[in-house]
């Protein structure tokens, strides 16, 4: 069989995988990407890009223009359970840059891999890592990957998803509660012929027996929704078995009269539906193992956000750090790079997700609490515009639990790619 030799092998193509690698190859290391599916790939997702992501994506150097579904969005529509519906408007027009946008997966995973391989990554899909040991002396990783035969290299970073497999192989389930399924579970279906309504924005409907969790629509080009809903693992409303209970009540959701009004009469199914669990524990979790010699980014690094979900800008940003830390480190010791990833997640995602995860418990989880932010975020046009942008930009949100960052121009900064 053969042996690769590279500085840093990243197991997985998708956004933290691929965010990692531009990083690394721009810092002028050799990497190797693997990642089991052939790209393009569906990954079961809402398809939803915060501000965080976006602003991301475009120091990545991904255009747009390159993602065929990119669709960018300009209101949210938030329902509570009595009913009551409010627009929150993001900055649109003029210079003002994207806030948020729509694009599948399929499209946006091949394009930022597009932009690795330009990078200098040498990515190679359709070839799943099998096994990994760190050899006695602890030099390197070798990664076994089906069809290509030992990979070794300095670092490994595990951007393999929620079933990390290089996190199974080097840590087993240490660090994680026995079975663990995922803090949430959430389920999509890709419609045809969505009304006009849901094409006017991001709709989210908080449902009285799905809280904390949520029911959405997210509108793509051509009339096509991306169409889902959430649910925490665990909570009194999420009776196991999980998955099967999510499928039963599925065309039920889709038949309420309040969602079935806005996705319009002729909306239909163009695709089953899938379901994946979310996992999201960052504060908990071990972000390194064998020395330091192998980072977990993304939902390998169980980074997702407790409130609302979204992981793809966290998948980017912890896959950036991992990736700034192991090139910081240089030649030093592989626990210097493990110990600089581990601080830089704890000051950022992490205190991010706590805040994250107590709003949820004491704010969206209950009838009242959910009742009373979706009335004071409808208050005024001030409120709907800053609600908006609070919810979108994760920076802002997370500065409630973290006053040391601060500043004047939180709800001031442009969006991401804006006109030249
Ligand atoms: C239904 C649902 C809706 C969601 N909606 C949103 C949303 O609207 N917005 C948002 O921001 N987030 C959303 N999320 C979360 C988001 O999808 C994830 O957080 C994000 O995809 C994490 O990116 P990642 O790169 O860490 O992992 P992934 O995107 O899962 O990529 C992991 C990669 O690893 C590869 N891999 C796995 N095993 C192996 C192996 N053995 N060898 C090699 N490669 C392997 C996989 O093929 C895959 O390409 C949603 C999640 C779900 C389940």
């Amino acid at each position: 069989m053969n042996t690769l030799d590279c500085d840093v092998a990243v197991v997985g193509g998708g956004p933290a995988g691929s965010a990692a690698a531009i990083t690394l190859a721009r810092a002028g290391r050799d990497v190797v990407l693997v990642d089991k599916a052939t790209f393009p790939r569906d990954k079961c997702c809402g398809d939803g890009l915060t501000t965080s992501a976006l602003r991301h994506l475009e120091a990545l150097g991904l255009r747009p223009d390159a993602v065929a579904s990119w669709h960018p969005v300009a209101s949210t529509f938030i329902c509570s359970p009595s009913g009551r519906t409010v627009e929150l408007p993001l900055p649109a027009g003029g210079d003002a840059g994207t806030f948020a946008a729509v694009a599948r997966r399929a499209d946006l995973d091949a394009a930022l891999l597009d932009v690795a391989r330009a990078a200098g990554v040498k990515v190679h899909d359709g070839h799943a890592l099998a096994g990994a040991t760190v050899p006695a002396g602890g030099e390197c990783v070798h990664l076994a990957v089906d069809g290509l035969g030992t990979v070794r290299a300095r670092y490994a970073i595990g951007a393999d998803g929620m079933w990390s497999p290089l996190r199974k192989a080097l840590l087993g389930g240490a660090g994680e509660p026995e079975g663990y399924l995922g803090e949430w579970h959430a389920f999509r279906q890709y419609l045809a012929s969505g009304g006009p309504e849901a094409q006017r924005g991001l709709w989210v409907w908080f449902e009285e027996d799905l809280l904390p969790g949520y029911v959405w629509s997210f509108p793509l080009p051509d009339g096509r929704l991306n169409v889902g809903y959430g649910v925490q693992r665990g909570s009194k409303r999420a009776p196991e078995p999980l998955g099967k209970r999510m499928s039963q009540l599925w065309p039920q959701i889709l038949a309420r009269p309040h969602i079935r009004a806005v996705l319009g009469p002729d909306a239909r199914p163009e695709a089953p539906h899938k379901a994946w669990p979310i996992p999201a524990r960052v504060e908990r979790t071990p972000l390194t193992a064998a020395g330091g010699r192998a980072l977990f980014v993304g939902d390998a690094a169980r980074a997702t956000d407790p409130m609302t979900g979204e992981g793809i800008g966290q998948a980017l940003e912890s896959g950036v750090l991992a990736a700034e830390a192991v090139v910081g480190a240089g030649a030093l010791q592989p626990w210097v790079a493990g110990r600089r990833y581990e601080q830089a997640v704890r000051r950022g995602l992490a205190l991010d997700n706590r805040l994250a995860g107590l709003l949820s418990t004491h704010g969206v989880a209950h009838r009242k609490g959910i009742r009373l932010a979706v009335r004071l975020a409808g208050a005024t046009g001030w409120t709907r515009r800053a609600f908006g942008r609070w919810l979108f930009e994760d920076e802002p949100r997370a500065s409630l639990a973290t006053p040391a960052r601060w500043h004047r121009h939180f709800l001031r900064r442009p969006g991401a790619f804006r006109p030249d």
